[in-house]
């Protein structure tokens, strides 16, 4: 079976300005890294030329007024935030990344594909309902979900947010809503942007234990991750059983990455990617979307792309990590008790 991936040379002309860590350089390192590893072009990849969205799919997750904001900065070329500045192609190319995402998603419920990777930039997890920021502008997730429960009539998505900020935008988004279980691994929010992602925000209202926050203390790496993984992950998605799987996937928790204090390998990239593999195989026919967030190490950044993909395609990747058990893993298992067995 084919692994998509979603790719557009245009995604290289958001640039967010000399300087800004969330540059074209990425995106450029991740496609030589995977045509390096020949996975560009192989027989079981299929790269896919994106089409922008509507912004009619874009509204189903934000709000007119935001999306409206989006387009008329473009205009002028004024920032959402310190961090967030918009070039007059911005509006255009965000449509392009979670039209990029939205066709990833399609692709595989269309059973065309496997699973996918959406190549995309901008990225999305921070863009909440009614706002962008931290280099976010749509959440291009979001989007793909809300436009393909409509397609395809699913029922219940788990998303697995890796990247090393929490991401605000999505929990947001989802956070009463039981049909997508949000879970995010990322650095304690009382030392990282955007300072949101605490063990007891669980959802409101009919999303109650619907969200599942693991933020780990800095200086955490594989043997947290592992952990985390083995006595969160697993037991929660036996329970809720998705009919697809999407991975907010940022890169940034590489142990060298400027932005964050985490210590996460590379290889770390494979077995997580494994994870996520093993139980979409059990539960929902292998049914895996991947989509692009952070990453600021270009081949770092690319590496642990390569080895996503690698495990995508079926490769197995050996880990030999001993998983640690750590007092959040105990706090959160108490704090979810009410909801998940766990
Ligand atoms: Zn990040």
């Amino acid at each position: 079976m084919t692994t998509a991936l979603v790719y557009s040379e245009k995604y290289l002309e958001h640039n967010p300005g000399e300087g800004h860590p969330e540059r074209p350089e990425r995106l450029k390192a991740i496609v030589d890294a995977l045509k390096r590893a020949k996975l560009w072009g192989a027989p079981k990849v299929k790269v896919i030329e994106p089409k922008p969205t509507k912004r009619e799919d874009i509204e189903l997750v934000h709000d007119p007024s935001h999306v409206e904001l989006v387009e008329r900065l473009s205009k002028f070329e004024k920032p959402l935030d310190g961090d967030t500045p918009v070039r007059k192609n911005t509006y255009e190319l965000a449509l392009l990344a979670a039209g990029g995402t939205i066709d990833a998603g399609r692709v595989v419920l269309s059973g065309d594909a496997l699973n996918a990777f959406a190549l995309v930039r901008p990225p999305g997890h921070h863009a909440t309902q009614a706002r962008g920021g931290g280099f976010c502008y749509f959440n291009n997730l979001a989007v793909m979900i809300e436009r393909l429960k409509r397609e395809f009539k699913l029922r219940r998505v788990f998303i697995l947010d890796f990247d090393a900020h929490h991401g605000n935008g999505t929990q947001n988004i989802f956070y009463d809503d039981p049909s997508v279980l949000y879970m995010s691994l990322h650095q304690d929010p009382l030392t990282l942007y955007p300072g949101t992602g605490f063990i007891d925000e669980v959802g409101s209202g009919e999303g109650n234990g619907y969200t599942v926050n693991v933020p780990l203390p800095p200086e955490s790496g594989d043997a947290e991750y592992m952990g985390a993984m083995k006595e969160i992950f697993v037991p929660l998605t036996e329970q809720f059983k998705p009919e697809l799987f999407a991975v907010s996937a940022g890169f940034d928790a590489y142990v060298d990455d400027p932005l964050t204090q985490l210590r996460l390998s590379t290889l770390a990239y494979g077995w997580l990617t494994r994870f996520v593999v093993e139980q979409a195989e059990r539960l929902c026919k292998g049914r895996v979307v991947f989509v692009l967030e952070g990453g600021y190490v270009p081949d770092a950044l690319a590496e642990g792309v390569v080895n996503v993909a690698k495990t995508l395609t079926g490769e197995k990747p050996s880990t030999s990590v001993e998983p640690r058990r750590t007092s959040v893993i105990d706090e959160l298992k108490r704090v979810l008790s009410s909801y998940w067995k766990l």
